[in-house]
């Protein structure tokens, strides 16, 4: 095995016992670092942005399922809206308007995840937990996107009381919303330097780049 199949392997085999899908991050990372994990059986890949999402799609086997984790302008939508499986980062209600007409456009219904502001010391982006009720409401006038659930990035700290308070909170905020959309099934939190505690907080997809890919440049 590879360096990257060893890594990619070694958080797998800690999740078996568990419903968590290990979402491998390959932003930056050269086709062939991702056609290692594809020979080893990985059929999900995360990336940030959409033309390297795009390139890599086109040049790369037909039976992955593409995920767009990155903040994502409107205006791009329509690149990837052909045949992206899920968008992690819909931060605003024009957003999701956008998606949904271009995945009507394809005739298609996009996945997505509503990404939830929940760090407390970094300026991330995300939606305000107070804007999520209008988006819920909106959503009956969108046929061709399908929330299933939240998407949140914690603090970038040491910290480990602030990480594990932002993923309490975020979980909260997930298991409200589920209750009144019992068909969401992914809570995505947790990236290299946290995707343990992210699982303990209920974490049900991690993101993980940097611990199997390596450094990015
Ligand atoms: C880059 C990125 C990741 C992966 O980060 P690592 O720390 O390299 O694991 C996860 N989620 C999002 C939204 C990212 O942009």
């Amino acid at each position: 095995m590879t360096e990257i199949q060893e890594k990619y392997q070694a958080i797998a085999s800690q999740l078996v016992d568990k419903s968590v899908t290990l979402v491998p991050v390959s932003k930056k990372k050269p086709v062939e670092d991702l056609m290692q994990i594809y020979e080893i059986g990985g059929r999900i890949f995360g990336e940030n942005y959409v033309q390297e999402l795009t390139e890599k799609y086109e040049q790369m086997p037909k039976d992955i399922e593409w995920q767009l984790l990155g903040h994502l302008q409107r205006n791009k939508v329509k690149y990837i809206a052909p045949f992206v499986n899920l968008i992690h980062s819909v931060d605003s209600l024009k957003l999701l308007r956008e998606i949904n007409k271009q995945a009507a456009k394809n005739e298609r219904v996009i996945n997505c995840l509503l990404q939830v502001f929940i760090a407390e010391e970094d300026s991330k982006t995300g939606m305000d937990e107070n804007e999520l009720p209008e988006a819920f409401a909106a959503l009956s006038d969108l046929p061709n996107v399908k929330v299933v659930g939240l998407m949140g990035i914690s603090t970038f700290t040491d910290n480990k009381e602030v990480v594990i308070r932002e993923f309490r909170h975020l979980r909260k905020l997930y298991d409200e919303g589920k209750s009144s959309h019992p068909e969401w099934n992914v809570l995505s939190m947790g990236m290299s330097g946290d995707w343990q505690m992210a699982i303990e907080e209920g974490s049900t997809l991690i993101r993980v780049g940097t611990s199997i890919f390596g450094a990015r440049t």
